[in-house]
């Protein structure tokens, strides 16, 4: 593994509500791992990045994603979708369930979804496309699930489980509690399809009413996915209950401001989070997450610095991963951007505030780097960042 030096870095945008942005001008990686985070700093490192003054933010996470089979998605029939995300700026994706694999019968009978959540887990383990990390294996709950098959997907490492298919007519048998004790003890989260029909036209529809029975850890899609749950129910949510919250960009976006009001109104900030329920219906979107906090920071007027923490520490938080943060210790997966020529705005930060999509100069995953110079998938920003020799 090598070691990389960020330096002249114009804003650091750390992820952390608490302290989103930080003082500091250089990035020392090493190992794939951040090292030292601080102003001047001068080590001697495999590659030496000038960052030109530009802004350095956490890698993006797609908190709601459909993967299926490599970079192949089934759902619009297209390929190298994933390289495609990471040049918006994804460094890695939360599945929400691979429930578009050809033929799959839905609902799955439950040996049915288990099989699909162990395969897939275990593929995305051994692939990691342009470097992407793929959180597969999202189990998708139905009714026939025994303890021991949760006792088999914690086994090997699958963090979240679905509730989308599940015949809500069972709840007072106590199954769908069960289900939901049995993925706490194993530090498993609890995702809710929420709202109405999605594309399969079999997922259950489910508003306050039985959010509160289920008592999810996160609420998908609550502004739609793409149909959302009643407003009134969604305010509900966001006022009497801790669950995370998505924001998605197949959703409704009327409603996404709504939520937006109540999350200032509350100060619950740390609570959202933002995805791009893709592929699907909605298409393929790269830039689906620097979209997503263009609008939220400008149309909601969220501070963008805030806004990107709900794309980056909030989902990482959220799913109970290791990511989403850029400090000391974490894995190297950071974002350079920039404005765009043309954009009215100052920099990359300003860009989201003005509703503008910024330009992504490099892309580095756990230390390696991916995208140097320019994204295959934004404009070029006005400034890049360059390696430069020693
Ligand atoms: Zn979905």
């Amino acid at each position: 593994m090598s070691s990389i030096l960020i330096k002249n870095i114009g804003t650091l945008v750390t992820g952390k509500l608490e302290r989103p942005l930080r003082q500091a001008d250089s990035i020392l990686i090493k190992d794939g791992v951040v090292q030292a985070i601080g102003n001047g700093l001068s080590q001697a490192a495999d590659h030496t990045i000038d960052a030109n003054g530009i802004t350095a933010i956490p890698g993006l996470i797609d908190s709601h994603s459909h993967p299926s089979i490599g970079e192949y998605t089934p759902a619009q029939n297209s390929l190298s979708w994933i390289t495609n995300y990471m040049h918006g700026g994804v460094t890695a994706l939360i599945s929400a369930g691979e429930l578009h694999l050809p033929g799959l019968p839905l609902p799955p009978d439950a040996r049915t979804a288990l099989s699909v959540a162990i395969v897939t887990k275990r593929c995305y383990d051994n692939l990691r496309p342009s470097g992407v990390k793929v959180h597969a294996g999202t189990l998708l709950l139905v009714p026939g699930l025994t303890e021991k098959d949760f006792d088999e997907i914690a086994s090997i490492g699958i963090k979240l489980v679905k509730f989308i298919f599940y015949d809500y007519s069972l709840l007072p048998n106590g199954e769908a509690e069960r289900y939901v004790s049995w993925a706490h003890v194993r530090g498993i989260k609890v995702k809710i399809h929420s709202g109405g029909v999605s594309r399969s036209g079999v997922s259950q529809v489910a508003g306050w009413e039985i959010v509160q029975k289920i008592k999810p850890d996160i609420i998908g899609h609550i502004t739609g996915g793409p149909i959302p749950m009643p407003e009134e129910d969604m305010i509900r949510i966001a006022n009497e209950t801790d669950c995370f919250v998505e924001i998605c960009s197949s959703g409704n976006y009327r409603l996404a401001l709504s939520l937006i009001r109540v999350v200032k109104a509350k100060s619950v900030y740390h609570r959202v989070l933002i995805g791009t329920d893709t592929p699907g219906g909605t298409g393929v979107i790269p830039r689906g997450i620097l979209r997503e906090i263009a609008y939220i920071s400008s149309v909601g007027e969220v501070p963008p610095e805030k806004t990107i923490c709900m794309a980056t520490g909030n989902v990482g938080r959220a799913h109970g991963l290791d990511i989403g943060i850029l400090e000391e210790g974490r894995p190297a997966d950071i974002v350079l951007m920039h404005k765009i020529t043309g954009s009215v705005a100052r920099d990359a930060l300003d860009s989201f505030s003005k509703g503008d999509l910024p330009g992504i100069s490099y892309v580095i995953i756990d230390g390696e780097i991916r995208v140097a110079g320019r994204s295959q998938q934004t404009p070029p920003p006005e400034r890049v960042a360059s390696e430069t020799c020693c």
